[in-house]
């Protein structure tokens, strides 16, 4: 087995961010709430960015035990192809969604590379920002993906404890921890220009997991000092398989750890999926998120097929519809903006379009 990068167990930057985490610290959370509201405005004013994902495929290889998509779930497995790829897009731009995310299982047959790249090349058609959250690469993988378009691609290390890491991916590709926490700096060297990190929080203790990602972020910071870089806090959701999670994260812990990332990394962009309820997202807004998705699918085929009954990957918890999200932004005084001018400052803008995007921001109305 491969040792553990250094970067990984050097706590020496990192106390300020664990007192920060301590409940029993002098940090109450009000004042935390405070400091990470007014870095937020600072860095990111009175806005928050959208995406929505979309589903590819939900062929999996892997067998990570707390994943509805696990191999050995008894889910019918399907894939997009392009003519339905493209009717999703349609659907999505329908409700004002120009910034997505693919999403696909560990590589198969089914889905592989090629299918997520010509995947990628049909979305870059449609959409202004496009990301990928799926199977790890190689340097030459993502090297094709960001020449086609790809600027982002997300990758959760799920969890930082080895061992729990260990047990709970019991087959497949994804079982090399090693090679999943390379992925983030493989992508960055392969040209792709934003990396987001993350844990599946419930599935090892929280607070280390924290100061592992916290870590994980700086050490990349610090080597690919252009990237871009987010940081998503997921909280485990029932899924098919009834994996219930043994360290549940509530909201107080999970809003003091939200304030005390922005607190430590000030110009990180931190993303709220809808995992979480609206309330608590309406909470949050602001107080250290700046990135939320929205009117999310989890099935493969949700925008298009919205009566079908196929269970998604997970459960989604805030529901609520774009306009009823802006809505409520809006009374918080927050402005969602749908973000468009990544055509142009990717070089991958087409014709008059960009010109078009550029002088329409879009936002939602
Ligand atoms: S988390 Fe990803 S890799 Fe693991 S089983 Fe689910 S889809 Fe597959």
């Amino acid at each position: 087995m491969s040792s553990l990068p250094d970067w990984l167990t050097d706590d020496r930057d990192s106390a300020a961010l664990a007192a920060m985490l301590d409940p029993l610290s002098s940090n109450t959370l009000e004042t935390l709430a405070a400091e990470a509201k007014a870095l937020t405005l600072r860095r990111f004013g009175r806005t928050m960015t959208l995406y929505a994902p979309l589903y590819l495929s939900n062929y999996c290889s892997s067998g990570c035990e707390y994943c509805g998509f696990a191999s050995d779930r008894n889910t019918p497995r399907r894939r997009l192809e392009e003519g339905e790829i493209r009717r999703e897009l349609i659907a999505m731009k329908k409700l004002g969604i120009t910034d997505i995310l693919l999403l696909t299982g560990e590589r198969t047959n089914a889905a592989d590379f090629d299918y997520l790249h010509r995947s990628v090349d049909i979305a870059v058609q449609e959409m202004q920002r496009v990301s990928v959250e799926a199977f790890p690469m190689s340097i030459s993988e993502y090297r094709a993906l960001a020449d086609s378009g790809c600027t982002a691609i997300t990758i959760y290390q799920e969890t930082y404890n080895r061992e729990r890491y260990e047990a709970l991916h019991r087959w497949g590709p994804k079982k090399d921890f090693i090679d999943r926490l390379e992925t983030p700096a493989r992508a960055l060297e392969g040209g792709i220009k934003s990396v987001g990190l993350g844990v599946l929080l419930g599935l090892s203790d929280p607070r280390e997991d924290a100061l592992s990602l916290y870590r994980h972020v700086r050490h990349i910071g610090r080597t690919y000092w252009r990237a871009g870089i987010s940081v998503s806090f997921p909280r485990m959701r029932p899924q098919t398989g009834g994996y219930e999670p043994p360290f549940p994260v509530d909201d107080h812990s999970l809003a003091r750890m939200i304030f005390a990332f922005r607190i430590a990394l000030p110009d990180v962009e931190l993303v709220l999926s809808t995992r979480e309820s609206a309330a608590y997202r309406n909470g949050m807004a602001g107080l250290g998120i700046n990135r939320m998705s929205i009117e999310s699918r989890t099935t493969v085929g949700g925008y298009h097929d919205t009566e079908d009954n196929e269970k998604g990957q997970f459960e989604v918890f805030d529901d609520r519809s774009v306009d009823e999200f802006c809505t409520a932004m809006r009374a918080k005084n927050i402005e969602p903006v749908f973000k468009n001018w990544e055509p142009a400052y990717n070089g991958h803008a087409k014709g008059n379009s960009t010109i078009l995007h550029l002088e329409n921001t879009q936002q939602c109305l």
